[in-house]
């Protein structure tokens, strides 16, 4: 469905969890997420139906993200009641990985399409204090296991921050040079935890790009990869992957954006950047019919901003966390 500036909206991103397994600083406390009871997020069922309603308004593209969607039981199941919607053409999770390479097999069987992992660091150390407890090799694995599955693409989301992993570009291009992997180079956003986030801290698409072009031959558009969304993809003349940059705050990208938001508790989104959202969950369980559901959904479209006010410090009274809304 198009919205009032024409774009056509046709991808739901839902957060299925706000736990996660991981502490990466720039994104979670340490503590974690204040446990509450189950009842207090959508079961599976009702994403499913939720879903299906989507359908209807031209939803067409769904991706499963938290939190760290993995830790959620029976996801499985959730992907195989998605895969059932006809109009459903394309599932894909975005996952910190270290749960994965067990559960590839599994996962893949249940109709998923596609996957993006997210790794910042190649160096075990640096993954260890980003993430505050996690394990690079854990991480890695999942990566070739994806690879050894051949599911294609395979993503790479890589936040840049400056003075602690920009010095790693050329080792993530070399990487999408010998791998066909998919890097995709995501600009430092002031959203999560703030207290990590800093404006100097933001490396910008261009100075990145500027880099790799001093050893590798970027190609425009040199191989059509699934789900380019809002990423800027070259090929590296001669190698196997790619690399894309993702440039919220330099460049943002709100006039191609195709792209709705459902949280785990059920909050509808039309921008991961604008405050308003609608209750989808206690519609759910007031017993609204799917036509009322519906409506919620035209609703969050036709009020969905012209373009996110990143820039303009927004952040800083954010009170919706990246893990609660999906990235
Ligand atoms: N746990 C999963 C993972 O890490 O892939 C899915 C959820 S995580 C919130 C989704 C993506 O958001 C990750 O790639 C993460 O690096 C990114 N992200 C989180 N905070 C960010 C920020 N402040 N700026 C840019 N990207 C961010
Ligand atoms: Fe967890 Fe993903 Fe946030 Fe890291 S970025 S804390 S893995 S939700």
């Amino acid at each position: 469905m198009f919205d009032t500036m024409g774009r056509n909206i046709n991808y739901l991103r839902i957060s299925i969890t706000d736990r996660c397994n991981l502490r990466c600083r720039y994104c979670m406390p340490l503590e974690g997420v204040e446990k509450l009871g189950h009842d207090r997020i959508l079961s599976l069922e009702e994403i499913a139906r939720l879903v299906r309603v989507a359908a209807q308004v031209g939803i067409r593209k769904v991706r499963l993200t938290g939190g760290e969607p993995l830790i959620r039981k029976n996801i499985s199941q959730l992907i195989g009641y998605i895969r059932e919607i006809p109009e459903i053409d394309d599932l894909a999770l975005t996952t910190n990985g270290t749960l994965f390479a067990d559960m590839a097999e599994e996962l893949w069987g249940a109709g998923l399409d596609r996957i993006n992992f997210s790794l910042d660091t190649l160096v075990a150390e640096k993954y260890k204090y980003i993430t505050r407890q996690g394990r690079l090799e854990d991480a890695t694995r999942a990566i070739n296991k994806a690879l050894e599955l051949k599911m294609e693409p395979v993503k790479i989301n890589t936040v840049l921050i400056k003075g602690f992993n920009d010095n790693e570009v050329m080792d993530f291009a070399d990487l999408a040079y010998n791998r066909p992997l998919h890097i995709r180079f995501i600009e430092f956003m002031p959203i999560g935890d703030l207290k990590f986030w800093n404006r100097e801290n933001i490396i910008s698409s261009s100075e990145t790009m500027n880099l790799i072009k001093r050893k590798y031959k970027l190609i425009e558009g040199g191989k059509t990869i699934k789900g380019s969304g809002p990423a800027k993809y070259y090929t590296l003349e001669g190698g196997q992957g790619s690399v894309g940059f993702i440039s919220p705050m330099s460049n943002h990208f709100c006039g191609e954006c195709n792209r709705i938001r459902m949280t785990a508790e059920g909050k509808l989104r039309g921008c991961l950047y604008d405050k308003t959202e609608t209750d989808l969950k206690v519609a759910l369980r007031t017993g609204a019919k799917d036509e009322d559901l519906r409506q919620i959904f035209l609703k969050t479209i036709n009020a969905k901003p012209d373009k996110h006010n990143m820039n303009s410090g927004w952040g800083a009274e954010n009170h919706r966390k990246m893990y609660q809304i999906g990235g």
